[in-house]
C-alpha cells in the first residue's frame, strides 16, 4: 500500500532521510523504532503531506503521493491541490492531541468529514457518536477538550482521525504526553482498532510493549535509513545489528 522509493529529505544541508526504501502492505501494522533524530516523525509528516520530499517518490496504492504523473509518464512534484486530495486517504494522531480547543468534542470529529469530504452534517454526527461510543466517550459529546483528561483527549483525536475513514492511520508517539496511568487504556484501544478493522497502521513509538502487541513488523531506523526489519519477536529477542542491540539495551 505504501512504498518509499529512494526518499530523501533534507533541511538545508542536514540529510534526515537518505535514499530511504521500505514498503508497508495493505492491512499491515508497522512500528518504527530508533533513536531520537533518526527521522521517524519526518516519515509520518511526509506521508501526511505536511512536508515535501527532497528526492525520490512516495507511492500510496500505486499512485505517487508526492508527485503528479505528466502525460508522457514522467513525474513532477505534486501541487497543493493534489496534496490535499492525497491527505484524505491518511489520518494522523499526534503526540499533543492537537484538538480544536474552541470546538466541542462532537464538532472536533465532524469538522473534517463535513468540510473536507462534503458529508451531510447529520450523517457526520451519527458517525461521530458511533466513534465516541467505540472509544469509550459516549457521554462527552458536548464537552470542550479542556474539560477532558489527556487520555480522553487522545481518544477524541483517535476518533477524529477515524471519522475520515482513512486507509492508513499514522500514530506519532501518541502516548508520550500522557500521564503514566492513562497510557495502557489508550494503547489497548489502539490494539483493539488494529485487531478489529482492516486499517493499515504506521506507528512511531517508544513503547516497546505496544510495538510487540500491535504490530506484525518492526522497522529499526538509524540516521535516516532502515537498519533492520522483522517481526517484533525477532527484533526484540534476536536483533541482527549491533545498532539495534545498542538501542534496545538503552530503552528496554
Ligand atoms: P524523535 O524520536 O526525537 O521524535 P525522530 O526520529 O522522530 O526523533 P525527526 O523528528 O524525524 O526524528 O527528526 C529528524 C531530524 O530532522 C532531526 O535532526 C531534526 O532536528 C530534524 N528536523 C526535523 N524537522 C525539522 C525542520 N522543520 N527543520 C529543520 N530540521 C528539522
Amino acid at each position: 500500500l505504501v512504498r518509499f522509493d529512494k526518499v530523501v529529505k533534507r533541511y538545508g544541508d542536514h540529510v534526515v532521510l537518505d535514499e530511504l526504501d521500505f514498503t508497508v502492505k495493505r492491512g499491515e501494522h508497522v512500528t518504527l523504532i530508533g533513536p531520537s533524530g533518526s527521522g521517524k516523525t519526518t516519515i509520518l509528516r511526509l506521508l501526511m503531506t505536511l512536508e515535501k520530499v527532497s528526492g525520490g517518490v512516495i507511492w500510496v496504492d500505486g499512485s505517487p503521493l508526492s508527485h503528479t504523473r505528466k502525460p508522457d509518464g514522467s513525474l513532477k512534484p505534486a501541487g497543493e491541490k493534489q496534496l490535499r486530495e492525497s491527505r484524505k486517504k491518511i489520518g494522523m494522531v499526534f503526540q499533543q492531541f492537537n484538538l480544536f480547543p474552541n470546538m466541542k468534542v462532537l464538532q472536533n470529529i465532524t469538522e473534517a468529514p463535513v468540510n473536507v469530504l462534503g458529508m451531510e452534517r447529520e450523517e457526520a454526527e451519527t458517525r461521530a457518536r458511533e466513534l465516541l461510543d467505540m472509544v469509550g466517550l459516549a457521554g462527552k459529546v458536548d464537552a470542550h477538550p479542556s474539560q477532558l483528561s489527556g487520555g480522553q483527549q487522545q481518544r477524541v483525536a483517535i476518533a477524529r482521525a477515524l471519522a475520515m475513514r482513512p486507509e492508513i492511520l499514522l500514530l506519532d508517539e501518541v502516548t508520550s504526553a500522557l500521564d503514566p496511568e492513562l497510557v495502557a487504556g489508550v494503547l489497548e484501544l489502539l490494539c483493539d482498532i488494529a485487531r478489529n478493522t482492516d486499517i493499515t497502521m504506521l506507528c512511531v513509538t517508544h513503547e516497546m510493549n505496544f510495538a510487540r502487541d500491535v504490530s506484525e513488523k518492526v522497522l529499526m531506523f538509524d540516521a535516516g535509513r532502515v537498519v533492520e526489519s522483522g517481526t517484533p519477536e525477532k527484533i526484540f529477542t534476536d536483533p541482527e545489528h549491533a545498532r539495534t542491540r545498542e538501542f534496545l539495551n538503552a530503552v528496554l
